[in-house]
């Protein structure tokens, strides 16, 4: 399989200014294409040429790993937004945030919080078990909750080449206005 690199479901200065054109320019058409290349290249003459995605991530070690991982990430990053985004989440989701977290403020501070003390560059997560019990946890680099048997709800991207152009040092400017553009009905589809 041949993995192509998806378009973007809005247009690219659509997310501004919580991300500008330009960042998308570098993060998606750069960095993004990068990972999927390097995927595509290293996958030649292998085991994991005709496998999915996701097969690939959960046996695949190393640079193959770093690759497919990174992949998988930033397309299910920049899936998790919209220009319509923002505002709470509701029904199953809403109310599953709001019991185990208290309340949707709380859950954003404690997001918010996970992806700020993150030490260099990795993923914060929302992910959910097989019993609907969520979870936020911190990936470092590459890595993502499905390799711990999680199902992957929503993910903050905290590498600085996310937010250098538009937000410099300040990571946790960047991670309080993304909350503005988070599509709720596709993360509640993931749900
Ligand atoms: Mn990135």
């Amino acid at each position: 399989m041949k993995y192509t690199q998806p378009d973007l479901p809005y247009a690219k200065d659509a997310l501004a200014p919580v991300i500008s054109a330009e960042t998308i320019d570098y993060h998606y058409g750069k960095h993004e294409k990068a990972y999927i290349d390097n995927l595509n290249k290293m996958i030649v003459g292998t085991e994991f040429e005709d496998m999915d995605l996701e097969d690939v991530i959960l046996h695949a070690t190393g640079a193959l790993y770093n690759n497919a991982a990174q992949a998988w990430n930033h397309i299910f990053y920049f899936f998790s937004f919209s220009p319509d985004g923002g505002g709470e989440p509701t029904g199953a989701l809403g109310d599953a945030i709001r019991s185990q977290f208290g309340s949707f403020d709380n859950f954003k501070k404690e997001f918010e919080e996970a992806g700020v003390k993150l030490f260099g560059s990795g993923w914060v997560w929302l992910s959910k078990d097989n019993d609907g019990k969520l979870f936020i946890t911190q990936e470092p680099n590459g890595g993502n909750p499905m390799t711990s048997g999680l199902i992957p709800l929503l993910t903050f991207d905290v590498w600085e080449h996310a937010y250098y152009i538009d937000y410099k040092n300040l990571r946790g400017d960047y991670l309080k206005k993304l909350w503005d553009i988070v599509d709720w009905d596709l993360v509640e589809s993931r749900f």
